[in-house]
Order: structure tokens, then C-alpha cells, then sequence
């Protein structure tokens, strides 16, 4: 089983409901099924639906390690991962840019998946993202359905009370009452 010694790193990006976790989840549980040793990590900050889980929003669950967003949550990544075949990271956008050389030098020798979202509200780019997207040797892009018109959506649109939510809100909101939906470039509004 570990007589292969794969190197690889892929990256599953794209807006929200498009599936990114469900990917990542069905990866490393092929991995999984074949005997290989796979964690996955996420960042404290998603909450949703089990704290000790990735959740899909289709109701699948994984074993998961819950780590900080932050440079002690990398670098915990970085120390445990090596201890497996198989490595994967939801939400990548979340954590500081250092975990795209984290998981860069964890592919030498194993399988690291990470999945994120490409961009944010504004409609600009994730900087972890964009970096563990340079790295990658796979970059597996998916599309959601534009909730507009149906076609396939690249963006998220943050709505409060039904209209773009402002520039100036913040990046990362936690809980609140703002909703997404996803967008295609044609039918997103950039924020004023
Ligand atoms: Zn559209």
C-alpha cells in the first residue's frame, strides 16, 4: 500500500454550492477505501452543521482535524500531515498564504488535496487561494448554477436584505443574516 509514493498536489476551486467539499470528500475516500492513510483538516471558522466534521452541503461527513485559520493552525497542518499518505485541507481561503508552501513541500511524496473558494464577495481573489493554485499540479475548476439564469457560476454574491452587500463589509463573515448566492459573470453585481 505505501510501496507507491505519490507527489502530487490538487487544488478544487470555485464560488459557493458548487460542490468544492463533496470533491474533496470523494477523493480522499477513494484513497481511503484503497487502504491509505488521509486527514483532513479545516479551519475552526466554519461552523456549519458539526464543528468536528467537513460538511458538504449535501449531507455527506468526513472525519475531520478542526484547526486555527492562522499561522499556528498552518503550521499544525504542516506537522501533522506528514504522518500520512493522503492530506486534504477544506476552505483553503481562510488561512494565511503561508499554507500554499506548506502544502507544496507535504506533496513531496503524498497526495494533498485543497479545496476553496476562487474569489470573495467583491469578486476578488482569495491571495491563499490564488497562491495554492500557482503550486498545484491540478487545478480542478467547478462551476455552481447561476441563481439568475441558470447558466454555470463562477462568483459569490453576498446579499443583505436582498441587494449587494457594501465593499467595505467585511470579508469574512461569521454567522450573520447575509445570504450568497451564485453568480455567473454576467449576473454578478460588483459592490459599491
Ligand atoms: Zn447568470
Amino acid at each position: 500500500m505505501r510501496g507507491l509514493c505519490l507527489s502530487v498536489l490538487i487544488v478544487i476551486v470555485g464560488p459557493m454550492f458548487a460542490g468544492k467539499t463533496t470533491e474533496l470528500i470523494r477523493r480522499v475516500e477513494r484513497h481511503v477505501i484503497a487502504g491509505r492513510r488521509a486527514v483532513v483538516f479545516k479551519p475552526s471558522i466554519d461552523s456549519r452543521y458539526d464543528a468536528s466534521k467537513v460538511a458538504a452541503h449535501n449531507g455527506l461527513r468526513f472525519g475531520a482535524v478542526v484547526v486555527p485559520p492562522s499561522e499556528e493552525g498552518v503550521e499544525a497542518i504542516g506537522k501533522m500531515g506528514v504522518e500520512y499518505d493522503v492530506v486534504a485541507v477544506d476552505e483553503i481561503q481562510f488561512f494565511p498564504v503561508q499554507l500554499a508552501e506548506v502544502l507544496n513541500s507535504l506533496a513531496n511524496g503524498r497526495v494533498v488535496i485543497a479545496a476553496g473558494l476562487n474569489l470573495d464577495f467583491r469578486g476578488e481573489p482569495f491571495e491563499t487561494t490564488a497562491r495554492v493554485m500557482a503550486y498545484a499540479d491540478r487545478v480542478i475548476s467547478l462551476t455552481a448554477v447561476c441563481k439568475v439564469c441558470g447558466r454555470p457560476a463562477t462568483r459569490t454574491q453576498r446579499l443583505v436584505n436582498g441587494v449587494p452587500a457594501p465593499r467595505d463589509s467585511p470579508r469574512i463573515l461569521v454567522g450573520g443574516g447575509d445570504s450568497y448566492e451564485a453568480r455567473c459573470r454576467r449576473h454578478f453585481v460588483n459592490p459599491l
